[in-house]
């Protein structure tokens, strides 16, 4: 029997890739350690910027001198040159994701099936629905090291989301590459009825989306979201930027003027985002329409990325924005959201919602915004916005 650890770095697509080897390991019977020392490690991996392989390579140096053996997996196992000179206890598995738990599980070897409902720990259980990407934006690496769009069958889908409501999560939280790619033909899944049919399953508190692409929010999607009661109102629309000739060089799929009309139907929901500074393309004036359409979009939380060429995208050798430049104007959108957050906060106080408590003192509304209110972890309690503090709205029980 091998004693085990797993750890993810990057997005929620890379958490679900390392529980589905987490869970794999589990039923061949293996025993997994929290931290620390171990026969077997698992790192799944991300190389969304430069700084990610970097914090990556470092995580595998350090289980490669606890472990006994390390398995790189994830994106950065399938960048070229990610792993130059790995140590002789480190195997990098350059490998589909859902090859990944078979491939380590059959190198590591089954001991014996044991009970295979392991759980997951937290109070959120990430679903994951689809993987890949068939979009081909300039600056990003994922469809190389992840491939094209693919998607799991709706039936597999909804059955561990009912396992996943059974081992106690109130909130499932869809999540994916490119989740507007998901598809069953055959079975007659879009998105739009995926978000029906999972948010109607008996015990799910709580429907979340990890994030979704402004072109994928049709209709029939923008109606499920809000027809669908168990639906938190919020939604991640990634938004690179607010300038049409920088979405143009970034090879986006909208214009400014769309991305608006398409989430002005839903300026009711906590809208967050991703914007990327200092992209080659952009200047001073295109960084002031970013800074403008996060505002007149009504987006509260802005995830800012400064521009990082990754290699072996069509913007690989481009990188003309001065690091000082990137870092101003970093600064600049990320007080703008800041600010922007707390507008939202605030229109909260002497108001009440569900609040799910998934750590001590913390959990987050119907909405996806931060409170702070004194409850049992893991349970979704109806509160009072009573103030406001520096992490999120102040609370009490109502
Ligand atoms: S939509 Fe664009 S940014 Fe997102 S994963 Fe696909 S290629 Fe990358």
């Amino acid at each position: 029997m091998a004693s085990f650890s797993t750890r993810f770095l990057g997005c929620k697509v890379s958490f679900a890739d390392a529980q589905a080897v987490r869970e794999r390991l589990l039923a061949d019977g293996h025993t997994e350690v929290g931290g620390g020392a171990a026969d077997v490690a698992v790192l799944n991996t991300c190389c969304v910027t430069h700084e990610a392989v970097s914090k990556s390579r470092q995580a595998v140096s350090r289980a490669a001198r606890t472990h006994g053996r390390v398995y790189v997996t994830g994106c950065a196992a399938n960048l070229d040159g990610a792993f130059p000179n790995p140590a002789p206890n480190v195997t990098v598995v350059a490998r589909p994701s859902e090859e990944m738990p078979d491939w380590v599980a059959g190198d590591v070897g089954a001991i014996g099936c044991v009970d295979a409902r392991a759980t997951l720990g937290r109070t959120r259980a990430f679903v994951k629905i689809q993987d890949g990407c068939s979009f081909s934006c300039a600056f990003c690496v994922i469809p190389l090291v992840r491939g094209g769009t693919r998607s799991r069958r709706a039936a597999a889908v909804l059955d561990e989301i009912r396992r996943r409501v059974a081992q106690g999560h109130p909130e499932i939280v869809l999540t994916g590459v490119n989740l507007g790619c998901f598809r069953d033909p055959e079975a007659g899944f879009t998105l739009a009825r995926l978000v029906r049919e999972a948010g109607a399953v008996p015990g799910v508190r709580r429907l979340r989306l990890s994030s979704v692409e402004v072109n994928h929010l049709t209709d029939d999607l923008v109606s499920a979201l809000r027809e669908t009661p168990t639906v938190s109102a919020h939604l991640h629309v990634p938004l690179q930027s607010g300038d049409d000739e920088v979405l143009t060089a970034m090879a986006r799929r909208y214009t400014a003027p769309q991305f608006l009309a398409k989430v002005e139907p839903l300026t009711d929901f906590n809208l967050t985002t991703d914007v990327i500074v200092g992209f080659p393309a952009e200047d001073e004036t295109a960084f002031e329409r970013t800074v403008s359409l996060v505002e007149r979009a009504g987006l509260t939380k802005v995830h800012v990325f400064p521009y990082s060429p990754r290699p072996g995208t069509t913007t690989a050798d481009a990188d003309t924005v001065p690091p000082a430049v990137k870092k101003e104007r970093s600064a600049r959108l990320r007080a703008l959201s800041d600010e922007l957050c707390r507008r939202r906060w605030c229109a909260k106080l002497g108001t009440t919602d569900r609040v799910l408590v998934d750590r001590p003192g913390r959990g987050y509304a119907d909405d996806y915004t931060p409170w702070l209110v004194d409850a049992e972890v893991g349970t979704l309690v109806r509160a009072r916005a009573i103030g406001l503090a520096k992490e999120g709205v102040l609370a009490v029980a109502a």
